[in-house]
């Protein structure tokens, strides 16, 4: 969505194709960081932005064993905003789609699957898609997969993907939030366990952080101690937790990181998730696929206007996408496999390990994970012209 808004807004004919009727759906995460809020800022979008139902959070802080501890303070974010916007995605994608509509550009086709490519000589040259009115074809100059973890794009394209492998997997429940609960989004590390919860104003988006794979043992231990679990993580949930009746409420989140060894072919390029899945560790996949699109719409636009695009534009998107990439995932697996993997081992209380109390002790610390997770590495800035 943000690719196709830049690109309608310099000129170019652009067409969004989204599989849903909507962008209803809960199993994605909720940051717009202060990158992404600088980016808005940029297209000189950002008071409307902020006129929407949102909440500011200005510290990450998680509960590990019986420690408080604030792993990251924005306050210092060399960004307009310091702080990450909590918005659902739902509300954020059309936000997007709103703005990116006011230009005559701009098209947004919603129930379009994308089930294929249309090839001419070895180049790409458009896609084919189900729709309710039955196939849809469409030419393109230049098709940009964004189609996320599971992409049909990357698949179809026959582009070699690199599994970095995750050891964990998501469930992802809801939880009524009542008045007297903590005010804001946080993580709890206890007894074998990780939750997080999403603050969505009148219930808890929950994600409980389980080993790959673990799923199938948790339903058979059966939904009591099911429930006696998420309680004793997060005791404030234990008035609630028989909410949870069945296991359909309970949604299983597939997690994968992964990148693709090429990111295009000719007259392709894929960007997000659909080059490199992330975890959710950080909360930074969102930003990053929207920095891939400002990216991407900078070195694109002049030579999709000139009709000079070649390879050579689309491998310099992967060459300066490909370091914050793998940094980011490289950050993701070792947590994941260091961290993670450490406290799911073990059905015991968690005591905080030193490293992460000395955030507490030398609050100056918590501005180096601000500066990860909010900004990232070699964040961009719309560089794209508005056309009149
Ligand atoms: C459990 C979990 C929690 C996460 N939480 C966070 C978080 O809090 N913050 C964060 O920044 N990141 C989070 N991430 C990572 C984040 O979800 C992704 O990195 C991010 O969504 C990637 O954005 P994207 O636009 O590339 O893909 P997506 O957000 O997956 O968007 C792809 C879009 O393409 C559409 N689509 C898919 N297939 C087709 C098709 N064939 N035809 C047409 N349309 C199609 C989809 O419906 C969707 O709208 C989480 C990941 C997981 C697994």
């Amino acid at each position: 969505m943000m690719a196709g808004l830049l690109l309608a807004r310099a000129g170019i004919e652009t067409l969004v194709l989204e599989k849903h009727k909507d962008f209803l759906r809960d199993f994605r995460g909720d940051t717009v960081h202060p990158s992404t809020l600088e980016v808005i800022h940029e297209l000189g979008l950002l008071d409307d932005f902020l006129k929407r139902p949102h909440q500011e959070v200005h510290q990450i802080r998680g509960r590990i064993g019986g420690t408080e501890v604030t792993v990251a303070d924005f306050s210092h974010t060399p960004t307009h905003c310091h702080f990450v916007a909590f918005m659902p995605q739902w509300d954020f994608l059309n936000f997007l789609a709103e703005h990116a509509r006011r230009y005559p550009t701009f098209q947004l086709k919603m129930e379009a699957d994308v089930t294929g490519l249309l090839e001419e000589n070895g180049r790409v040259t458009g896609i084919r898609a189900n729709t309710p009115q039955g196939e849809l074809t469409v030419q393109a100059g230049l098709v940009i997969g964004a189609d996320g973890r599971q992409s049909a794009i990357r698949a179809a394209a026959h582009l070699e993907v690199q599994d970095l492998g995750s050891p964990i997997d998501v469930l992802w429940m809801r939880l009524t939030r009542k008045p007297a609960d903590p005010p804001q989004s946080l993580g709890y590390f206890n007894f074998g366990r990780a939750l997080v919860l999403l603050n969505r104003d009148e219930y808890w988006q929950c994600g409980l952080v389980i080993r790959k794979g673990e799923f199938d043992e948790i339903r058979a231990k059966g939904m009591p101690r099911f429930r006696q679990d998420v309680a004793r993580i997060a005791p404030f949930l234990a008035d609630r937790v028989d909410e949870i009746q069945d296991w359909s409420q309970i949604k299983l989140l597939t997690v994968r990181v992964d990148r693709l060894r090429q990111w295009w072919r000719p007259g392709l390029l894929c960007i997000g998730d659909s080059a490199h899945a992330m975890s959710p560790v950080g909360g930074v996949g969102i930003n990053l696929a929207i920095q891939d699109a400002v990216a991407a719409a900078n070195i694109l636009t002049g030579p999709l206007k000139a009709g000079t695009l070649s390879i050579e534009h689309l491998r310099a998107v992967q060459r300066r996408r490909t370091f914050p990439t793998k940094v980011t995932q490289q950050i993701q697996v070792l947590i994941q496999e260091h961290v993670l993997k450490r406290v799911l081992g073990e059905d015991k209380p968690v005591v905080a390990p030193w490293p992460l109390r000395l955030f507490n002790t030398f609050p100056v610390l918590r501005r180096i994970p601000a500066r990860l997770i909010g900004v990232g590495v070699r964040p961009e800035h719309v560089r794209t012209p508005r056309a009149t």
